[in-house]
């Protein structure tokens, strides 16, 4: 498969620089050339395989180019060996509604489902290529955990994740701070997720600095990230066996939700995608009114998604006008600039594919206490704003994508029910082990510095 970027879709990419990259030196994200759209029959072929051979499946679709059939199921298979799901997801239900549990991966997010496959990725990579690779990653909480553990201990691989001080749960950050390991680096950047997201990006974009380390990314605009996420839509819809289906997804970057929208562009016979946000609701208000307009990022519950810029928005408004370079460019210049509203002929399109809502504080705490008492689980922040934007907009038949295990949330949980969810007895460790940051300015050079002073 061929990759285009979204902002000069003239020049071709290869999956190589897709993954190895990150972003296109124009400063787009990439988006294949050409989509493989499954046909119903098609469809019915990959109905009864198991998680890892769907994965196979629809991976190889992307990256045949990079990586044998074979050789690609072999990795899958060794990736989701960390998983306590035999079957990597599990499906269960929160009263009506249906929870996808993506949560059972290494790190209690569903971040590891991508992640785990990442890091074995880049280890088949290096052992082709004779090179060394840093990877520098923002995180609101859960991507710095499972790209940690992925890349933990790997060698020719440096990895270096930027959180925001005093802005995570103390089980989010002693998941990454308390890694013992020669080749992880965490930094604690006195500012919001965005100050983090804008610092890494800062140092991409200074091409000399970024060669010279050999700067690679794996944050949520890296395609293979989003391609591995389309599993699990495809493998719920397989599990459900209904006609269609629709999915509440909690969102901040808009990737996992993106990963949906492509499932759907591959053939999955999606209805609605709901865009479920906390009180950073831009991608809320953008989706139900058009105003694209970022605000001060408040702290919540949900720390993860405690985001203002959805980077993955980029490749919607890239194929809802129609894979038009140009005018993708055009508008990112004012989203740049904090003013894009969205056409109303587009507004129109996105609609198609697109609901959206919102929770706010009190709200996600009701749907926590609810939830405790009606159906007797308890959900973490991060899914009971899933579910509380499925119930707002009554999508009472819909998946909901269950994002983190509560047990990661203790502080919310305790204000919601006076209860927490224990870590699970591997993990247990991480509460009282030693803990290792660094905590830095919001200063593109000091981190810059930092990073230099470490390889
Ligand atoms: C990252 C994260 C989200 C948001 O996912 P995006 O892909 O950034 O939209 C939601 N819930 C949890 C628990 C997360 O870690």
């Amino acid at each position: 498969m061929r990759y285009v970027s979204t902002r000069d879709n003239s020049k071709e990419y290869s999956f190589e620089d897709v993954f190895i990259k990150g972003l296109a030196d124009d400063g787009g994200l990439y988006i294949p050339k050409l989509l493989k759209k499954y046909n119903t029959e098609e469809l019915s072929e990959l109905k009864n395989l198991n998680y890892n051979e769907l994965s196979t499946e629809i991976i190889n679709q992307f990256s045949s180019d990079f990586i044998s059939k074979d050789e690609l199921s072999s990795l899958v298979s060794k990736s989701y060996s960390t998983f306590r799901e035999k079957e990597v997801v599990k499906m269960s239900s929160a009263g009506e509604l249906k929870l996808l549990e993506l949560f059972h991966g290494p790190t209690l997010a569903f971040k590891d489902v991508a992640m785990q496959f990442i890091g074995n990725l880049y280890e088949y990579y290096l052992s082709k290529n004779n090179n060394k690779i840093n990877i520098v990653v923002a995180t609101s909480g859960d991507t710095g955990a499972a790209a940690i553990n992925a890349i933990k201990g790997k060698s020719n691989l440096n990895i270096f994740v930027l959180h925001p001080n005093n802005r995570i749960s103390s089980v989010q950050r002693k998941l990454m701070t308390t890694v013992d390991e020669k080749n992880v680096f965490n930094i604690a950047i006195e500012g919001n997720f965005d100050d983090c997201q804008n610092i890494v990006k800062q140092m991409f974009s200074d091409l000399e600095f970024s060669k010279s380390i050999n700067m690679s990314g794996v944050n949520s605009i890296n395609w293979v990230r989003i391609i591995a996420q389309t599993v699990y839509y495809f493998y719920s819809y397989f599990k459900l066996d209904k006609e269609t289906i629709s999915f509440s997804v909690p969102t901040g970057n808009f990737g996992d939700v993106f990963a949906g929208y492509l499932s759907k562009k591959m053939g999955l016979p999606i209805d609605k995608l709901i865009v479920a946000t906390n009180e950073n609701d831009i991608l809320h208000r953008a989706i139900s009114k058009g105003d694209y307009v970022s605000r001060e990022v408040k702290e919540t519950l949900s720390p993860s998604m405690d985001i203002q810029l959805a980077s993955n928005f980029e490749r919607l408004i890239y194929y809802i006008n129609n894979s038009d370079s140009e005018k993708t460019t055009e508008i990112m210049k004012k989203v740049k600039q904090n003013s894009y509203q969205i056409e109303k002929n587009n507004l129109d399109i996105i609609h198609k594919d697109f609901l959206s809502e919102s929770c706010n504080e009190q709200e996600t705490l009701e749907i926590i206490k609810k939830n405790y008492e009606e159906n007797n689980i308890i959900l973490d922040p991060h899914t009971a704003v899933g579910v509380g934007a499925a119930k707002k907009l009554s999508f009472n038949d819909c998946v909901v994508l269950a994002t983190a295990h509560p047990c990661k949330f203790p502080d919310a949980t305790n204000n919601a029910i006076n209860k927490h969810e224990k870590l699970p007895d591997e993990l247990q460790h991480v509460l009282d082990k030693k803990e290792n940051f660094q905590v830095l300015k919001n200063n593109t050079d000091d981190v810059k510095n930092f990073v230099k002073s470490k390889i």
